[in-house]
């Protein structure tokens, strides 16, 4: 644990812009026409967006006008122009609360496997969301990572998301033996869950981002319902030291967080991060921990959970950031079989 108050002063100074995060709002269409229809994408210019990865119509509204214009060899004012008719195609602007609603009757709730855990998050990890969870070493972030990436794939009836699950492993301690005992106890065909499992190996930073940007195209593909970011700082700490690069850090991890939000969104799925602690030693009341990733990650994530271990096998989780549920807290285990009652 490092001491926080370095990287506490100096985020203010990072010149992240809040608006970026809120400027690509959109909604996901009923049936979504292809990018040859946008005008001015002709089929060459549409070959060169599917071969980088921008083939599809959300692909293109979300993106910016500088990543068009640079993949399109064209202007920025056009590349602005086939963003917007993309938009607009996709009907991407304001809804009444009653939409909203009613597209919130589509959201997902993926089980924990264990029902306190489950109610504590108003029935489980919910989609078109980023849910952290934070904690010491030997939490369990890593141990919820794999039993959801199981239970992601049991059907909706059984707190599933009948998907698949993409996988970023940044720390190495992604475990196949460990998703076998989990689908073993939950009698599943433990082949048919690992392959439904799509591992990248993140090496540094901007290859956990690429590994990212990636996913747009193998979302639907592939039918993934959950994306796993294990652990979403420890290549953004180690890559960026110093005082010098720390706004620079925390831009990369916005447009990071903000591509993973867009994800979630767009395709009606589970994003999970884990995060690391630190301690912050001028506190004198309640825990001194507290998670790393300072204010740009805080207002990223949906929910917030802080994980701490207990005697044995028992496990805690507390909520600590909710757009609509009451902070608490529960207790829960780590068995051989994954993630229980107590
Ligand atoms: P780190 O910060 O080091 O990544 P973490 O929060 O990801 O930590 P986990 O790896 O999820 O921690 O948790 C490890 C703990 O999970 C072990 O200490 C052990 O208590 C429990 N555990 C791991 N595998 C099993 C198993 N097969 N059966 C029972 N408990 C297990
Ligand atoms: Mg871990």
């Amino acid at each position: 644990m490092e001491n926080i108050n370095e990287e506490e002063k100096q985020e203010d100074d990072s010149k992240i812009n809040e608006k970026d995060k809120k400027e690509n709002d959109f909604k996901k269409p009923e049936e979504e026409p292809s990018i040859d229809s946008i005008p001015g994408v002709g089929p060459k210019t549409a070959e060169k967006l599917k071969e980088t990865g921008y083939g599809n119509m959300m692909a293109i509204a979300t993106a910016s006008a500088a990543e068009i214009s640079a993949i399109c060899e064209i202007g920025v004012p056009t590349a602005n122009k086939v963003i917007a008719a993309a938009r607009s195609m996709l009907n991407m602007g304001y809804e009444t609360g009653l939409d909203v609603l009613e597209k919130r009757g589509d959201i997902l709730k993926i089980s924990t496997g264990s029902n306190s855990f489950d109610e504590l998050l108003g029935g489980g990890f919910e989609s078109s969301s980023i849910i952290e969870c934070y904690g010491a070493f030997g939490s369990a972030k890593t141990q919820i990572a794999h039993q959801l990436a199981v239970n992601v794939q049991l059907p909706i009836e059984q707190g599933g998301a009948n998907g698949a699950c993409l996988y970023v492993d940044t720390e190495h301690t992604f475990r196949p033996e460990r998703i076998i005992e989990m689908a073993r106890a939950k009698e599943m065909d433990e082949k048919k869950i690992l392959s439904n499992i799509y591992v990248g190996k993140a090496y540094n930073s901007d290859h956990q981002i690429l590994l990212v940007e990636k996913a747009k195209d193998m979302i639907k593909e592939k039918n993934i319902k959950l994306i796993i970011v294990d652990s979403l700082m420890s290549h953004f700490r180690s890559d960026y030291i110093g005082r010098g690069s720390l706004a620079n850090r925390q831009q990369k991890l916005n447009t990071h967080l903000h591509t993973l939000s867009k994800l979630a969104d767009a395709f009606n799925l589970v994003v999970y991060i884990t995060n690391q602690v630190m301690s912050k030693p001028d506190m004198l009341f309640g825990d001194p921990t507290q998670a790393v990733g300072g204010h740009v990650l805080h207002h990223a994530a949906t929910f917030r959970i802080y994980l701490r271990k207990s005697k044995g096998d028992t496990r805690v989780a507390k909520l600590v950031d909710s757009p609509n549920l009451p902070d608490g807290e529960i207790l829960y285990k780590i068995t051989t079989n994954g993630v229980e009652d107590m």
